[in-house]
Formats: structure tokens, C-alpha cells, sequence
């Protein structure tokens, strides 16, 4: 049998490159916006929904080309039905997962920026086995308009907390950030945007060149060198210190208070000596510590710690004036975490 050819997605192609494409096809400029809308503004999955479009150039496009080259795998909803979990599979056979949280103010989109990491946070089932490739800027928003068209829904906010590094992605991540924002794009703010990373420190000396107003997300998950080096192994490229300086520096760049990410982790990370430590390092800083009790995965035995362990370490936090939340723990029934599902496809 014939290998099916994998049709082109529309989501790769810019605006100049879409009216190239229809003058390709001998079809006036126009027809590039009339795509574009299809495209950005309605959800449709099939180049035949373009109703305004002239058959031939329909048939025309639809010889090399399509809407999605992201291909739904599996969804898997939680049973409180505010989250769900969607494996996906890449044009060129990767499986990458994203996550749709609902929330009071609208839905919020978990995108993936690479097939799988080369990070390797021991706590992490993304980076089990290393780095397969990066994803391109269109996959990412493809994430989102698939989704959007799934469930008919528009997703308002997008964090990059799936699977992969974005800073390790550097230009694909911020072409990603600055086409969505884009009015004529998604149009999506970005103060509804996060970017979250494990502190590639010279990148987000980059990134705040850029001054956007995205949230930077920084996971730090250990006060202590030693520790946060075996957990965290970037950590043994650029140390604490160089790490908070850069969060400084992003902080005075862009007016964007940093959030601060910190998994905890039963009886390794959740001492009352660690939130001491923490404070040390945060006390006065314009930043927000998001806490989250460490979603377990199969190939490692981290747990979380029990609730009151949690609040108490929060509270520590608190009374030194540092701003805390604790995620809402979401989708531990859908495999939540990042890359888990993944993998357990994978394995099967
Ligand atoms: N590479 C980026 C973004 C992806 S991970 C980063 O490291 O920030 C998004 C967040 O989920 C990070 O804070 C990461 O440390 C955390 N995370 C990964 N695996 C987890 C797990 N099993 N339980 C809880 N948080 C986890």
C-alpha cells in the first residue's frame, strides 16, 4: 500500500504566504483574507467548509493541502468535567499532549513546545526520554485552534506549562507568543499568556529585551544549590543567585511581576527549612509563588506531601509577606502531569 501523503497545514502559512499560495493558484488576493478568516475566526476543520471560495480553488487546495496536520489521538475528560487532556499525533508520528482547564473566566489552554525535553527535572515524565524535536510556532497555535474547534469553544488563555522547555525553543516560542497576540491572529492579550521555564537564565535575559507582557513563569521547586542541581539539572549551568538575578532583571525590564513555581514534594522539598530559605530569597520581591503538590508519575516514587503539610508552608510564606497560591489541583485523574500520557501510549 501507498504511504497516505501528509497534506501541508494552512496553520504554517502568514498571511503574505497564503496570497502567494492563491496566486499560485491564478485567484485574486482577496481570497488569502477569505481564508484567513475561515481559518482564525470560525472553526472549521476541512478546506470543503470554506464556503465563499470557488470550487476549483477548493479542489485546487485541497490536492496538497489542510486545515489541521495535528491529528486528535485521544481526550480524556476528568470527572468533575473541567479539564481534559488531548493526546495528539504530529504530522511525522509524534504524540504531544495538551490540556484544557476550565475555569470561571473563560478556558485556558496547557500548549506543548517540544516532543518530549531535554531538561531532565526528576520529577518530570516529559524529558523520560529526552528531546525527539522541537515543535514549529504554527503546532503550538495549532494546539489551540484544534482544540477551539473541538469542543467549540474559544480558548482566552494560554500557558506554556505542557510538555517541553519553551526557552529551549527560544525562537519558535517567541514567534508563537507574538503571532497569537497578534489582532489580525488569535488577537489573544498578553497578560493572558505565561511562559513557563526551569531557568534557562540566558534566555530570559532575551526574553525581556522583547519587553512583551506576557507572565514569565520560573519553576525553582528547591532553596538549596545542591538540591535544586539534582532536581532541577540546569540549575547546575546557572546557580540560585544568577536565577533570581535574572527574574530581577525581567522584573525591571518589563513591569511584569514573576511567578515563581514550586512542585512540592513529600519529605524532600516541604520542610519548614525550605520555606525559611525561600523567604530568604523572595522577601520583598515584586513575584507571586504558585505552590503545587507534586502530581506523582509511575517511574519515579515522589509523592505529595499530605494537606497540612501544604499549609503550613504556605502559611510560612505568607507571613513574610510573600504572595502564595496553591494550584487547584486539576486533572490528576487524566493524567494531569505533564508527559504522562504520553508515555503511557507510548508503552502500550
Ligand atoms: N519546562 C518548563 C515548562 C513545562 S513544565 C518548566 O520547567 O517550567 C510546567 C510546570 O510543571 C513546571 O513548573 C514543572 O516543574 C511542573 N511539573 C512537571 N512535572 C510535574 C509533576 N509530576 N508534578 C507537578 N508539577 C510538575
Amino acid at each position: 500500500m501507498l504511504a497516505q501523503k501528509v497534506k501541508a497545514s494552512l496553520y504554517a502559512y502568514d498571511y503574505d504566504a497564503l496570497i502567494a499560495l492563491v496566486k499560485s493558484f491564478n485567484q485574486p488576493k482577496f481570497r488569502a483574507k477569505q481564508i484567513w478568516d475561515f481559518l482564525y475566526h470560525k472553526r472549521i476543520s476541512n478546506i470543503a467548509d470554506m464556503y465563499n471560495l470557488p470550487n476549483k480553488l477548493i479542489a485546487d487546495l485541497s490536492g496538497d493541502y489542510a486545515i489541521f496536520d495535528i491529528a486528535i489521538v485521544k481526550v480524556l475528560s476528568s470527572a468533575d468535567g473541567n479539564s481534559w487532556k488531548y493526546l495528539l499525533e504530529t504530522h511525522d508520528g509524534h504524540l504531544i499532549e495538551c490540556v484544557l482547564l476550565k475555569y470561571a473566566h473563560g478556558y485556558t489552554l496547557c500548549v506543548s513546545s517540544q516532543v518530549g525535553c531535554a531538561m531532565g527535572c526528576t520529577f518530570c515524565a516529559s524529558t523520560i526520554d529526552g528531546l525527539a524535536r522541537h515543535l514549529k510556532a504554527y503546532e503550538m497555535w495549532q494546539q489551540i485552534l484544534l482544540v477551539n474547534y473541538d469542543q467549540n469553544i474559544r480558548i482566552s488563555r494560554v500557558v506554556m506549562m505542557g510538555s517541553g522547555e519553551p526557552l529551549h525553543n527560544y525562537a519558535a516560542s517567541l514567534q508563537f507568543i507574538k503571532t497569537i497576540s497578534d489582532a489580525d491572529h488569535l488577537g489573544l492579550s498578553q497578560r493572558h499568556i505565561t511562559l513557563s521555564t526551569c531557568g534557562i537564565v540566558d534566555r530570559i535575559y532575551d526574553l525581556a529585551a522583547e519587553k512583551l507582557q506576557i507572565t514569565l513563569a520560573v519553576s525553582l521547586h528547591s532553596p538549596f544549590d545542591a538540591e535544586r542541581s539534582e532536581i532541577v539539572p540546569i540549575n547546575r549551568q546557572a546557580p540560585i543567585a544568577d536565577l533570581l538575578r535574572a527574574i530581577d532583571h525581567y522584573f525591571a525590564a518589563t513591569g511584569r511581576r514573576v511567578t515563581i513555581e514550586y512542585a512540592l514534594i513529600k519529605g524532600k522539598n516541604d520542610s519548614a527549612a525550605h520555606a525559611n530559605a525561600l523567604v530568604e530569597h523572595l522577601r520583598g520581591k515584586p513575584i507571586h509563588v504558585n505552590l503545587i503538590p507534586i502530581n506523582p508519575i509511575a517511574e519515579r516514587n515522589y509523592s505529595p506531601p499530605d494537606k497540612q503539610y501544604v499549609t503550613a508552608f504556605k502559611k510560612r510564606l505568607e507571613t513574610a509577606g510573600i504572595h502564595t497560591t496553591q494550584r487547584r489541583e486539576l486533572g490528576d485523574d487524566i493524567q494531569g502531569a505533564c508527559g504522562q500520557l504520553r508515555r503511557s501510549q507510548k508503552k502500550q
